[in-house]
This record gives C-alpha cells, sequence and structure tokens, in this order.
C-alpha cells in the first residue's frame, strides 16, 4: 500500500492489532506522523559495557555481557517469580522477572552469551536486574547500529505487555525503513539558510538514531525550532485575525475627563512607564479592533491609576466602564480609591460584591441599565446575568490569575459587541511564558516604580529567634509603624491552618498585650463585615498588628505597614511570597519582610527563601519560579495545549522560542497570506496543524 505519514499505525510491519492498541492507549500513536513525534528522552551509550564487580547500587542504563548458569522458580502467589544467575567474568548476579514467566523460562536459554540491559538493584547482598532486555551477542552486534541509543518514553503497561524500549526501537527502524526517508520539507529554504539548521530530513532521524553528539544537538534544535516556530506562528495569526475580525469601539477623542483630570487633579507625576502604556492603551481603544491586552506590572508599579485613566477614555467617549477583582477586600479598596479619584469630575462609581444589600443592588441594576452609572468595580457578582450594562465600553480585570478563562469571556458577552478587555497582574509572568500563554494577546508592561521607593528588606529567621523578631517588630511599633503577621491556609487542611492562625493570635496577644498593643484579625471564616471592620481599624491605624491569612495578600495598601512577617515561609510559593510582601514598602519608611520557617527545609523551600531574600524584581522571581515549578502549574496553564510541547522546553529553551517567534513575526510581516511560492510548505504545515490541534480554542 501508498504509505504515508497519516497511515493508521496498525499497518506498520511487527506493529499488529494488539500493539497499536497498546499504543493508541498509552502514548496517544494513531499514525506513522504521531510514532516518529515520540522523541527519545534520552540517549545512552551502548558501546559500553559494565562488569558485574563494577556496578554500583541502583545504576540505570546498565549493559553486561555473560551467561545464565541457572534458572529458578521462587516464591508462591504474588511473591512467585522467576530467578536467573547470570554470570560474567568478575562475577554474579541475579535476573529477576515477576510477569510472564512460562514464556520467559522457555525463550532463555542456558550458557548462551547475552547482553543484557536495564536498572540494576541491591537485594540480599546481590545485585539483580528486573526485567531486563535480553539480547544473544549475535543479534546484538547485528543490531547495533548507532552507538547512542534512544530510551523512548513508556509506561508501565507497556513493559508489562513486552514492548520494551528495544522493540520499540525496532518498531521504530521499520518505520524509516518503510517510509524511506521522505520527508517533507516544513521550513522555507530562507529559514533554514539563515538559521543553518538541518533539513528535516536529517533532524528527524537524528533525533531517533543519531550518528553522534553533534548530529543529536544539530537535529535537536532544528525540531524544537520548529515546535516553537509553528505555535508562535499559531498565535500570532489568532491575534491578527481577532484584530481584523472582531470590531471594538473605537474611542474617537480623548475628551475632557480625562483632559481635566491629567491637567488638574492627577495626584502624581506619572512614571515613564505609566506614560507609555497608557499610549499604547490609547492607541488600541483609539483603533476599530477591539483591545485584548494584558498589563503586567510589579506590585506597586501603580497600575490603578492607568486602570483609572483608561475608564476616563471609555467614559469620555459615552461608555461605561466597569473593573473586577478577586476578592472583596480588594474591590472595596479599588472601590475608594476610585471613588476619590472621581470626586473631582462629576462621574457616578458604584461597588457591588456578594455582600451589598438586595435595595442597593437593585438601584445599581437599573442606574447600570439606563446608563446613569459609569462605573462599576466588584467581585465576580459584576459576572452574574442580572448585572446589564447599557453600553460597557472597556472591562479591567485585575489580578488576572484569580479569575478563569471562562470568567473572562462571560464579561465579553456583556454587550452586543466585546469591550475593550484589559488584564492587569501583578505577578510578573516570564516573557517566554507570555509569549507562550498569552502570545495573542498584546502585552504592556510598567516596569518601572514611583520614584522613592525603597527597596524592602528581606531577611530569612527560624522559629527559635522569634523572640528576637518580636523586639524588632516592638522598635517598629515604638516609631509609630504597622505590622503583618501572616499565616498559610492551604485549602486541604483549612482546620489545622485555622488552628495554627488562632495559635499564633493566642500567643502574639500574650507577647503584645492591650491596651499598649492593639491588634486585628482577618481570615476567611469572618462574615465580610467583620473582615471588613477589622480591615478598616488597621488602615486608620487604630491597631498596630494585623494578623491575617492570606487573604490580604491582593492588592491592600496601608502606607504605615511597615513589616511584613511570613509565618512557615516554607509553604508559600515564591508569587505569593513576593505578592506579599509588596503590601509593604508602600511608605516613605525603610520597610522589612521576615521570612519565618522551621529547621527542616526542602531544597525548593531554600531556594525560593534565598530568592526573596535576594531580589525584590519581580519579574526575576517569577523566573525562578518558573524554573522550580515547571510551566504546568503556573496560573492554571496546563489547560492549554500550548504547553504541550514535544520536544521543546519553554524553561530550557527560552532563546529558541524568541528566536522562533521573530522568525514568526517577520515572515507575517513580509507574507501576511503566507502566499509566496517559497513559503508555500509552511502555509501546508500550517493548515495541517490546524487541522490535528485544537490550539484555536484555548483561551476565550
Ligand atoms: P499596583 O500596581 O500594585 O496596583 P498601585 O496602583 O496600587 O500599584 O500603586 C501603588 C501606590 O503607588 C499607590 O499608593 C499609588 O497612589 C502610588 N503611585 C502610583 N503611581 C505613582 C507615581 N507615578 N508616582 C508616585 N506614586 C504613585
Ligand atoms: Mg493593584
Amino acid at each position: 500500500m501508498n504509505t504515508n505519514l497519516q497511515t493508521p499505525i496498525d499497518y506498520l510491519k511487527g506493529v499488529g492489532p494488539n500493539r497499536a492498541d497498546l499504543l493508541r492507549k498509552e502514548l496517544s500513536i494513531h499514525t506513522y506522523q504521531d510514532l516518529i513525534n515520540l522523541f527519545p528522552n534520552r540517549y545512552i551509550d551502548r558501546t559500553h559495557y559494565y562488569k558485574i564487580n563494577q556496578l554500583q547500587r541502583n545504576n540505570a542504563d546498565v549493559q553486561i555481557i555473560g551467561h545464565i548458569i541457572a534458572l529458578q522458580d521462587l516464591g508462591e502467589g504474588h511473591s512467585k517469580r522467576l530467578v536467573a544467575t547470570f554470570k560474567d567474568d568478575t562475577g554474579v548476579m541475579d535476573l529477576v522477572w515477576f510477569r510472564g514467566l512460562k514464556w520467559i523460562r522457555e525463550s532463555l536459554k542456558l550458557n548462551k552469551t547475552y547482553v543484557i540491559f536495564g536498572k540494576t538493584n541491591w537485594f540480599n547482598n546481590r545485585y539483580n536486574m528486573p526485567h531486563p532486555d535480553m539480547e544473544l551477542i549475535e543479534d546484538h552486534q547485528k543490531n547495533l547500529q548507532s552507538a547512542m541509543q534512544p530510551i523512548y518514553p513508556s509506561t508501565e503497561k507497556l513493559s508489562n505487555k513486552g514492548v520494551s524500549n528495544r522493540v520499540m526501537v525496532k518498531i521504530m527502524q521499520q518505520l524509516f525503513l518503510e517510509i524511506k526517508g521522505q520527508f517533507a520539507e516544513t521550513l522555507s529554504k530562507n529559514i533554514l539558510e539563515n538559521l543553518n539548521l538541518m533539513t528535516k530530513h536529517d533532524a528527524v532521524f537524528n533525533v531517533h538514531f543519531p550518528k553522534n553528539q553533534e548530529f543529536l544537538a544539530g537535529a535537536q534544535y532544528r525540531l524544537k525550532f520548529e515546535e516553537l516556530f509553528y505555535i508562535q506562528l499559531q498565535l500570532i495569526i489568532k491575534n491578527l485575525i481577532h484584530k481584523s475580525k472582531i470590531k471594538g469601539f473605537p474611542f474617537t477623542q480623548v475628551g475632557s475627563l480625562f483632559n481635566t483630570f491629567f491637567k488638574e487633579h492627577l495626584p502624581f507625576e506619572l512614571t515613564m512607564a505609566q506614560k507609555r502604556v497608557l499610549k499604547e492603551i490609547r492607541a488600541d481603544l483609539g483603533s476599530n479592533a477591539q483591545m485584548n491586552r494584558l498589563l503586567q506590572g510589579d506590585v506597586g508599579s501603580g497600575k490603578t491609576i492607568v486602570a483609572f485613566m483608561s475608564i476616563l477614555m471609555a467614559l469620555d467617549n459615552g461608555f461605561q466602564a466597569c473593573l473586577m477583582a478577586p476578592t472583596e477586600i480588594l474591590s472595596v479598596q479599588h472601590y475608594n480609591g476610585l471613588s476619590e479619584l472621581c470626586k473631582s469630575l462629576n462621574i457616578k462609581i458604584s461597588l457591588l460584591t456578594g455582600s451589598t444589600k438586595t435595595s442597593e443592588r437593585k438601584t445599581i441594576h437599573e442606574s447600570l441599565e439606563n446608563g446613569q452609572l459609569n462605573i462599576l468595580i466588584g467581585t465576580h457578582a459584576l459576572l452574574e446575568n442580572k448585572v446589564k450594562f447599557k453600553n460597557l465600553g472597556l472591562a479591567i480585570i485585575d489580578e488576572q490569575h484569580r479569575f478563569g478563562v471562562a470568567q473572562r469571556s462571560k464579561l465579553w458577552h456583556k454587550n452586543t459587541s466585546p469591550p475593550h478587555v484589559l488584564v492587569m497582574t501583578a505577578t510578573p509572568i516570564p516573557r517566554t511564558l507570555a509569549m507562550s500563554v498569552y502570545g495573542d494577546l498584546d502585552i504592556s508592561v510598567i516596569d518601572e516604580l514611583p520614584p522613592g521607593r525603597k527597596l524592602v528588606k528581606t531577611v530569612h529567621r527560624y522559629d527559635k529567634n522569634r523572640l528576637q523578631v518580636f523586639k524588632f517588630i516592638k522598635d517598629e511599633i515604638a516609631k509609630g509603624r504597622q505590622i503583618y503577621i501572616v499565616y498559610p491556609l492551604i485549602q486541604e487542611s483549612e482546620t489545622m491552618d485555622y488552628k495554627d492562625l488562632m495559635d499564633g493570635y493566642e500567643s502574639i496577644s500574650r507577647d503584645f498585650p492591650l491596651p499598649k498593643y492593639q491588634i486585628s484579625i482577618v481570615h476567611g471564616k469572618m462574615k465580610a463585615a467583620d473582615k471588613d471592620f477589622e480591615m478598616q481599624r488597621f488602615i486608620k491605624g487604630q491597631t498596630q498588628i494585623m494578623v491575617a491569612t492570606t487573604v490580604i495578600e491582593v492588592g491592600v495598601n496601608v502606607p504605615n505597614a511597615s513589616v511584613m512577617i511570613i509565618e512557615s515561609a516554607e509553604r508559600f510559593g515564591l508569587s505569593q511570597l513576593h505578592q506579599l510582601r509588596g503590601r509593604v514598602g508602600r511608605g516613605a519608611e525603610q520597610s522589612y519582610c521576615i521570612l519565618m520557617t522551621g529547621h527542616k527545609l526542602s531544597e525548593d523551600s531554600k531556594t525560593r527563601l534565598q530568592t526573596m531574600v535576594k531580589t525584590n524584581d519581580g519579574f526575576e522571581i517569577a523566573e525562578v519560579d518558573l524554573k522550580l515549578r515547571g510551566p504546568g502549574d503556573l496560573m492554571g496553564t496546563q489547560q492549554s495545549g500550548v504547553l504541550n510541547l514535544k520536544i521543546a522546553d519553554i524553561v530550557k529553551d527560552k532563546d529558541i522560542l524568541q528566536l522562533a517567534r521573530s522568525y514568526a513575526k517577520n515572515l507575517l510581516t513580509q507574507d501576511p497570506s503566507l502566499s509566496h511560492p517559497q513559503n508555500k510548505m509552511v502555509l501546508e504545515t500550517y493548515k495541517l496543524l490546524g487541522k490535528y490541534k485544537n490550539i484555536w480554542n484555548y483561551i476565550s
């Protein structure tokens, strides 16, 4: 038959229906193409043979030449096993099988020279190798084509059913025989020449059967580039299509609200970064396309004023605007802050959260629908169906990572035509990740803090130094400062965390007694009104210490608070620690962040703490976080198929990613429709990807 890469895997010689089924179920391999894309995890040097007396405990990938001198059935029932005594000229070891005993027993030959391959364990004072890959030495020498042997991803089921790595290698060899090395080139000549890349054919062959280390490196580079290039191409095209298809409301004028505010009421000089970002937003809003922009800026970089001035642009053009925040506290704070800014202008602004009273709710609904209300601030209560705008022109979402994609798209449908959307995040996303996950959003960055900000001094202290820490707190309070003490709250161990918090509160109350010291406490189990009451006491300076769980993490602004104590800091993630630290350092005073931990710390915890002590730069912290946790854990990116990379790794290959993105961009600038003959294969590859991947609908 005429084989091509879309041929079902069943047709490959040596596969057959059972194995085909296994490959489909275990590795999602349906076609020849899928099999080719099963890239080896690693490669081992099959020219090296161990002697038994060179073995060490838990060697992986060991290859030994020797022969079987005895076979024994041992154990009963579940522990039933076949044990072979394997000998070379330096010693003896055991080979052990737990499954397929009968078949294996029959196929083993005593006193014939074998090459065995596998992982060794130390058991009963002897080395053993469970379920070794075995070959008679003659076959081994015949089969050994490449000194670097690929090791393919596998599963327990596969190895149990006899699809060992050796079998995988054979299947792969067969595949290459059948398709006779016919791989269509997928990158243009231009790109290949510019970057001096290996051809598709050579790359695919060498990634499976590398001639040597150098060929392998070249093959991997080419394939990684290709993978990242096509992802970027898809994202950028998606962005372009979005812009041309989805008409936004053009905000044609910069009107009197904006100008009056800018000239007369701006409370401070904007930083260069704030000005630049406002220009970027202005350009989007003024164009005919709908804005879909991500605004990144470290804690305290001044995103709120940018949000407010963008809102003014909407209002000036006769539209309403809304700002959604993930918590009640943060919504209230935004509401208070923005109300203050609105005072000098004739603007109506309201707050809508879960605890808004029914009567007030009704008024808000009405004034929203008849257009009297200009700005609505709130929590996800804004997403309720009853909340209808007369003409929502701009939706701003603060602290994006707390909201799911689904919620974001709900906001979109608050209007006949989607409003402009500005997503603000204080958790800087590493550039590489932003490029891959938000590659279809436009990104603005505020990379400059307002002037006069002092960096927060950060130290790590052990629990046993608590007395010193308390002494330090007392000194700061004596100077008129306020203190946060934060306890972890992890959903799964909520009850225990709650106890920790209460115990901590009690002991702090003992060390900081009334009436000299006043303490606020805020946690998730309190009623919203009580929470607010306690927050307000702290904000007004009536209490000196705020004991809290992470509910204060986001956005709370008390400039007089100068010390952030984080209890059990080892239990927090880096971005959370950085967020928490951002609560202090907002006033003119030197601020401090003290990370309290027990003595036992994992390596990752140590890295996190050291990173916090070393730097205040949110982007640097985000990079470390990405390295520690991998992309899957960050911001729920696991649903985005984009990170399902086959060969590239967005942490390790970020240089290639950047290169790929710039090539994709350039290509689309020069040939937007990919219609130039020399880009024919790019267009074809791109079309194929669209068919087989669901990349188009992973984000809003
Ligand atoms: P975030 O980006 O974390 O939301 P905010 O918008 O809350 O930061 O701003 C933090 C603080 O800095 C606020 O008190 C705000 O008034 C102040 N601020 C913002 N921009 C400037 C500026 N250009 N100059 C001086 N202070 C500023
Ligand atoms: Mg903020």
